[in-house]
Parts: C-alpha cells; structure tokens; sequence
C-alpha cells in the first residue's frame, strides 16, 4: 500500500469548496456519470479502431444506493484506469485542480462557481469519503483501489477487482443525507442524465404480481440514448418530432412548428426547437429550452445564449462548443456562444422562410400563433427583422394575410393621403369597431387586424421601417380625416350655426370623459355623430399601460372628439328646429350684447398704447363693469341653450347612437336609450 499527499498547499480545502458551491451542490451526480459515459464512449471507440478486440459487452452504468452503508455508487464498464492513470489523472489533475483554483479565487469568491473545473472532484462536496476501484482495459493490468477521507491524503493499493472498469463509491456525508434518497437521486438523473448516450440504470424494473410489486432481474433504464435531435433529420417523421416534444414536455399542446438544427461548421450544434402555442405567461414559464453539451444536460435558463424571443421556443440545443462548467454571466460573454446565438437566429428565419415559401396555406393557419414570436423577433433583432420582413404577415379585418409587399401594393393607390402619406387603417377589436371598419370599407379601404399583446409595440417598430407610410386606427377619426384627400368637403352650417349647437350637444354628452364639439361636412351616408379618440392620445395611453413609462399620459381622463356631421339631415332637422324654438330669445341676448361689446372695444382701442399705470381709473372700471355684462348674458345665452339641449330627445338619440357604435353606452344609459328609442319609433 502506499500512502501520499495531494499538492494542496491549504490545509483542507475541502470545508471550502463545500461553502462555496452550495447552491450547485447536486451537480457532482452529473460530473461522475459524465466520467463514466465518457469512459465508455472511448472504449467503444477504442473498440471501433481495433485498439481494444476484447468484448464489449454490457456497457449500462449502474447507480446503487446502499442505505445501510450510506453510500451512492457509480460502476461504468469503460476504459478504467491502471495504477499510474489514477496517479496522474486523479491525484494530479482531478485534485491539482482545486489547487488551481485555491489559488486564483483565493479573493473573490463570487468567481469561483462560474470557473472552476469542478468534473471528480465535485464528489467532495456531498462525500466525507471516496473510494474508487478500478479496472483498466489494457491486457493485463492490475485492479486499483483508491480512497480519499476529504484530508488531502488519499490511499492507494491493489484491489481484488475482476471486472474492467470503474466504480465511485461515495460515503454521503451526514450534511448531504438527502443524496441517500432514491427519489432525490431519480430527479436529478432524470434532470441532468435523461438523454446521455449510454444507458444508465438505477435499481431494476418492477412488476405486479398476486398483488404484489415485485423486482425483476432487469434494469431500470432512466434515459434515452439516442434522443431525436441525435438522429438524422432525414430519417424523421413529423411524428417523431410529435413524440419528442410529448417527451420533453409532457401534458403540453401541440407545437405549432419544429426546427432541427444540425451544423458542422464553424462549430458544432445540433437540437430542435419547436414554436409552441401559447396560451398564457404560465406556459411561458414552465417549458424552456435545454441547452445541453454532447448529451449532458447543462441549463434550461438560457436567457443570454439564445437571443430574447427565442428563449420563448421550446426544445433542445447541443453543442459541444458550450462549456459544461461555467456560470451563466461566463456563457454570455463567450464568444462561442454569441456566434451559436446568431446561428440559431439565422436558422429559425430560415426555417420560417421555407415553411413560408413551400406551403404559404399552412403558413397562415399558423400565423395567429406564430406572430407573437415573430413581432417580438422583429422588434428586438435587427437581423431577424431584416430575414422575416419577407414572410412575416398581416392580416385584415375579413381573414386575407398579406406580405408586407404585398399589403403596400393592395392599398397604395386608394389609402395614399395628400401629403404622400401611405395610411394603414387598423382595427384593435373588430366586433367593438364594428361601425368604423364598415365605414371604411364603403370607401373602399382595407382595414388591418391588429389584436396581439405585441401590437403597440409592433406598429411603432414598422412605422420607423417603412417609408412615408403610417398606422391609424380605424376609430380615431371620421373617415375623411382618417385619410385625408384634397377635396374638402363643405358643411351645411353657418359658424354661428355651428356655435349655438355646440352647448346643446355638450348638454347631453357623458361627465365622466372629456369631449371636444366639432363639425365636419360628411355625407348623408355616414353617421349624424361620431365619437372618435385621437391616434396619439390612445398610443400614449395604451403604451403607458405597458408600462412603455409614459405615466402622465396615463392619468390623464379619457379625451374623445364628437364629430357632427353638419350635412346629416337630422342635425339639419335639430338646427331647425332650434331656430323654430330659441332662436328670438337668443337674438336678443346676441342684440344685447354686441352694443356693450363694440363699447367695450373702443374703450380698450382708445387705451391700447398706454401702460396700465397711465388708464384713468374710470375707464378700467368701466371696461370691468362691460366684461361682466357680457359674462352674464353669455351665461344666459348659454343657460337657454343647454336646457334646449337637455329637453332634445333627437340630440340625446344621435349621441348615444354614436356611443354605442364605439360600445361606451352601457347599464342604465342604455336602457333609458331602449325606451327612448321606442317613444321616438
Ligand atoms: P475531466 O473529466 O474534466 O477530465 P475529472 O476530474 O472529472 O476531469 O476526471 C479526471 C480524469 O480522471 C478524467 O479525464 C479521466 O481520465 C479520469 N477518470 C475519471 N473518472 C473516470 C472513469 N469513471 N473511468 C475512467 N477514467 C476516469
């Protein structure tokens, strides 16, 4: 037997890399079985090569619990190691490491996890002993046993071991007894083992027998070994790619799309990324990307290695150029991984754009589902956008999708304004906006359906790409003003017609919102009144409410317009009637107040060039005592003009017809307008 001394200079490190790698502390179960397959998968390359002739045979690595010893042992069939092999890979490399380590990170401890190369040596985190024996395969070689009690002295003699390979045995130590469990050490075989390529097992099948479970001589297998992104992608079903997902996912809704990656060159990359439906945030959070290394699950938060919209895909990704060892903040920063970033971007363009050109119909099933990532994409990349601007989609108001080639050239002649302005016409609710979308479509435009949660966002994003073209919302305006072409249309109203129906109006207008009263010359076939919300306002408000950090807009009260279309026999009906009704008394008030008005006006002319201090005191109480008057009997005017108003059951009708169009009459205005209407019938 020989006794040494592992070259660490501190006396124990150990109670260290415990403290330090908490939080990761279960990774040493993927460390040592990733030393096992690996053992294997070089014996069977060894074997391919005919460097090794002997028998393969069973190459299942096995995991045993032993409760009453408590230990947890790993036994590979692989290569092995001889004597000087544990000498120099164990004693040197696996425990130098450490050293290593001490050494660079003695000051900051914050490094150490993202750095440290942790592979054997991690089994010290949860072991207060570990034993190895070991067979090499090489002919004739000496079986080995090894220990190691967590003090840097470790043990070394020959071992009765007949078999090639190698088993770790771990004396779990009392802080880590939850390693003890099987269900614990099931959970973390399945989460970092589940598709290593050679069989792993862990205790052995199980079978109901006379109403009993018992154990059959059999492994239990917990991975699969030849997951499909493995495979060749010419060899798959879309059904396989079906199965797959139910695997990584089970309980989970159909994906919309798959996408297998399989790169050789300018690193390697394989895995498959599927586009799922998504119904609600919890379905973003529960399934995500894996990102594994040759097989070996490495994280699923991969927020950094694969651009943002796409960490919300679903699937894998393989590639031995990701390092298995390293913190997250590391992974982003490497430049490996940003390239792999881009490539995978690239590919999912493509992918998309392929779908796109072979089978357009299957497309546009999808795109309802699909948008989200794809505006997302669009917003966030640069490069993406510039790949999905040739098949992203979108789609109006009667179900048609359209490229945004095509879309320009479907409205350019008939939605282009004055100003050169293309104006795309959008709906956020087709069903609320009814009346304004059918409005626009007697004029012959096209309006846009956009519902998404992405679609503020989305519109301002196109805005600043395409040229002299803009989005407004169908409801924002009359319909002449949406667009506005050169004729101006004339309305039927004098101005002061015009101004003594503005109080009627606003007499019955809702108090819990801000209107403003204008008039607009429209047709007979358009609405008597229109209550319309300026583009801009809502933008602000709806951004604000995404938290886009516009708060000011979003306390403000809610601003609409009310349009009155002068040229609507009905307003005509109301003016006239309103002259029929108030017009002498509002003659003599207006009598009234023009002599104290044109008074007033040459009192302030006369002043006009002196400063205050140089007006006699007489004038100044004058020209007050002249404003009062003419506030007062404008206050009449408008006191015998709002009752009018109020009494008008026409007015009140047309108002709340329009407030209905936009579904902002509701509870008991809308059953007074009910009975209101049927009085009027
Ligand atoms: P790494 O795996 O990163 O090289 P480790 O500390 O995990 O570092 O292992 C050190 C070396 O010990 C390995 O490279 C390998 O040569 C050897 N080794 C570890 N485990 C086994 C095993 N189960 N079978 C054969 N060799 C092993």
């Amino acid at each position: 037997m020989e006794k040494g001394h592992i070259g660490v200079t501190t006396e124990n490190i150990f109670p260290i890399i415990k403290k330090f790698l908490y939080s990761d502390h279960e990774i040493f179960l993927r460390e040592l079985i990733s030393n096992a397959v690996d053992a294997t998968t070089k014996l069977k390359t060894l074997a391919n090569t005919g460097e090794f002739k002997g028998e393969l045979g069973d190459l299942t690595i096995r995991v045993k619990l032993d409760n009453k010893k408590n230990t947890l042992t790993i036994s590979d069939q692989g290569i092995g190691m001889t004597e000087d092999e544990v000498k120099k890979y164990i004693n040197q490399i696996a425990l130098s490491s450490a050293e290593d380590f001490m050494e660079k990170y003695k000051n900051q401890a914050n490094g150490i996890i993202g750095h440290f190369g942790l592979g054997f040596y991690s089994s010290f985190m949860v072991s207060k002993k570990v034993e190895i024996f070991t067979k090499s395969f090489t002919e004739g070689s000496k079986a080995v046993y090894w220990s190691c009690d967590g003090t840097p002295e470790y043990k070394i003699e020959e071992s009765e071991k007949t078999s090639r390979g190698t088993d770790i045995i771990l004396h779990i130590d009392d802080d880590s007894k939850e390693f003890l469990e099987e269900s614990k050490i099931e959970g973390l075989l399945k989460k970092y083992c589940r598709f290593l390529p050679i069989e792993i097992g862990f205790g052995k099948e199980k079978e109901w027998k006379d109403g009993k479970e018992v154990e059959l001589d059999k492994d239990r297998i917990i991975n699969n070994p030849n997951p499909l992104w493995a495979q060749k992608p010419a060899e798959l079903k879309d059904d396989d790619y079906q199965k797959f997902y139910n695997e990584l996912y089970p309980y989970s809704e159909e994906p919309l799309f798959n996408i297998h990656l399989n790169v050789d060159y300018p690193f390697n990359l394989t895995g498959i990324l599927y586009f799922p439906k998504i119904k609600n945030n919890l379905d973003i959070q529960r399934n995500k990307i894996q990102l594994y290394c040759n097989q070996v699950f490495v994280t699923d938060s991969v927020e950094g290695i694969v651009p943002e919209f796409l960490t919300l895909l679903h699937g894998v990704i393989d590639s031995p150029d990701i390092p298995l060892n390293v913190s997250r903040s590391y992974l982003q920063s490497d430049s490996n991984v940003k390239k792999i970033s881009g490539h995978i971007t690239k590919k999912v363009a493509d992918r998309l754009q392929e779908i796109f050109k072979n089978d357009r119909e299957q497309f546009e099933k999808k795109w309802d589902n699909l948008k989200l990532f794809i505006e997302y994409g669009m917003i966030s990349d640069e490069k993406f956008y510039e790949r999905a601007e040739k098949f992203a989609l979108l789609k109006n108001t009667e179900g048609k999708y359209f490229t945004f080639e095509e879309y320009q050239k479907l409205t350019k002649e008939n939605q282009t304004d004055k100003n050169k302005q293309l104006v795309y016409l959008y709906s956020t609710n087709a069903e609320a906006q009814y009346s304004f979308i059918d409005t626009a479509k007697t004029k012959g435009y096209d309006v846009l359906l956009m519902d998404g949660h992405l679609e503020t966002h989305f519109i301002n994003h196109l805005e600043q790409k395409f040229k002299e073209t803009r989005f407004v919302r169908v409801d924002s305006d009359v319909v002449d003003k949406l667009i506005e072409k050169e004729e101006n249309k004339e309305i039927k109203l004098t101005t002061e017609q015009q101004a003594r129906l503005t109080p009627v109006f606003r007499s019955q207008l809702p108090e819990k919102a801000n209107f403003i009263v204008s008039y607009a010359g429209l047709t007979e076939a358009e609405s008597p009144v229109i209550i319309t919300q300026s583009e801009f306002m809502r933008r602000m408000k709806d951004m604000s409410a995404l938290g886009g950090g516009m708060n000011f807009y979003g306390e403000l009260p809610d601003s609409y317009n009310l349009v009155v279309n002068g040229n609507h026999h009905i307003i005509q009906k109301i003016n006239t009637d309103l002259e029929e009704k108030i017009l002498t008394e509002i003659i003599k008030i207006d009598d009234k107040i023009k002599p104290i008005e044109s008074n007033k006006n040459d009192l302030e002319k006369a002043n006009k060039d002196k400063k205050d201090e140089e007006v006699k005191q007489e004038d100044k109480d004058r020209i007050e005592d002249l404003n009062k008057k003419i506030k007062d009997l404008s206050a009449k005017r408008e006191e015998i003009l709002t009752t009018y108003g109020k009494e008008n059951k026409h007015v009140k009708q047309v108002i709340d017809l329009a407030l209905l169009a936009n579904n902002m009459l509701k509870g008991e205005e809308l059953s007074k307008f009910v009975k209101r209407s049927i009085e009027l019938l």
